[in-house]
């Protein structure tokens, strides 16, 4: 069978997969508002339907399954879906992005169920900068929680970093300094305009060029690493032979590589971070639909994909908060935390 591509020549091998629109922080990028509509408990998809949603994706190319929400943890008996994802074939990686705050509790249980990779959000290292950021307090939980991710032998841990100019900007040399203590991989990214940022605006960016000046001043010389796979982040490497990242989605965006969808955890699949629209698959599965007919769907859909949100969102000229609080409300699958970083 010859792969499956897009309009646009892109093959699907990237499944980010929100198993949950319930957070336990409120990072002011993704969920400031005060109150939020959640996504009806019955219509969330259960771990059988999940597997089976992940058995068709697999057989169409997907081969990179990352869990998300929301926060993942939040999620009950996650390790139990975590060890039914493992147990298929065809799955070169199961990772997860976690904002880390229960990650002590149940890092050695992901670890055993056969999750693979683990990336932990952490953009400050100073509690009240967490605070502000998070509007909860919990940066000691976060670190404890990498310590228990590297105790239970996550090997490659990334950690991620939301950039804002005059929050965190300044502790770019130090979060650096840590990840390098700690043997993990940081990814610096740039504030995005997705749904769900609804306090975002171009002056809040600090953009790629800005990060990489800031960190030669701090740590000198920086080389670029060839591109060896469609990711979004580009590497980087100091003079040590210390190794980062940058993901500069509004800078420079890429889109012509895409090979990414996300699944909302109540079935909608979303073919861009930016899209409007999605497929509702649990439509699909409970109304009976058999497994070529799910794989035929999905197969037509990414066939007639032409996705390239943040492209056309770099070329607008006076360019603002992607949605307001108010659409928001009305549409909860247009938030970031809904349909999974
Ligand atoms: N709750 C988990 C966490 O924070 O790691 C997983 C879900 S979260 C939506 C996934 C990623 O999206 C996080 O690394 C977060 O920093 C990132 N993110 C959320 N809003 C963003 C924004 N406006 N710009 C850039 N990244 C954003
Ligand atoms: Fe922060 Fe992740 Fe929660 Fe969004 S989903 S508020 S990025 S922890
Ligand atoms: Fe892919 Fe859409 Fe992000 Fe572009 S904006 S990289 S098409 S998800």
């Amino acid at each position: 069978m010859s792969a499956l591509v897009d309009a646009f020549g892109r093959p699907l091998r990237n499944l980010r997969l929100s198993v949950t629109d319930r957070c336990n922080l409120r990072c002011s990028y993704c969920m400031p508002e005060a109150e939020y509509v959640w996504l009806p408990k019955p219509n969330v998809l259960t771990f059988e339907e999940i597997a089976r949603v992940v058995a068709a994706f697999v057989t169409l190319g997907v081969d990179e399954l990352r869990l998300t929400g929301g926060e993942p943890l939040l999620r009950a008996d996650l390790p139990v879906l975590v060890r039914m994802l493992a147990a298929r074939p065809g799955l070169r990686e199961i990772a997860m992005t976690s904002n880390g705050v229960l990650l002590g509790e149940h890092a050695a249980a992901l670890r055993a169920a056969g999750l693979q990779r683990l990336t932990v959000s952490l953009d400050t290292l100073d509690a009240a900068t967490f605070r502000l950021l998070s509007r909860r307090d919990d940066l000691d939980r976060v670190l404890a929680g990498i310590d228990a991710a590297r105790a239970a032998g996550f090997a490659g841990l990334k950690l991620d970093t939301v950039v804002i100019a005059g929050v965190n900007d300044a502790e770019l040399p130090a979060l650096l300094d840590y990840a390098r203590g700690i043997a993990a991989e940081i990814r610096f990214i740039e504030y995005m305009d997705v749904g769900g940022a609804t306090q975002w605006s171009p002056e809040h960016v600090v953009p790629r060029a800005r990060m990489l000046e800031l960190l030669r001043r701090s740590h000198g010389p920086i080389r670029e690493l060839p591109r060896t796979d469609s990711a979004p982040a580009e590497r980087f490497v100091l003079a040590d032979g210390t190794t980062f990242g940058i993901i500069a989605s509004v800078t420079k965006p890429f889109c012509s590589t895409c090979d990414r969808s996300r699944l909302t955890a109540d079935g909608m699949w979303f073919t861009c971070l930016y899209a409007t629209h999605g497929t509702d698959l649990r439509a699909l599965l409970r109304d009976g639909a058999d497994d070529d007919t799910l794989r035929a769907r999905l197969a037509q859909v990414w066939q007639a994909r032409r996705d390239r949100g943040a492209e056309v969102r770099a070329a607008l000229p006076d360019r603002r908060a992607l949605a307001a609080a108010a659409s928001l409300r009305q549409n909860p699958h247009l938030e970031m935390h809904t349909r999974g970083g």
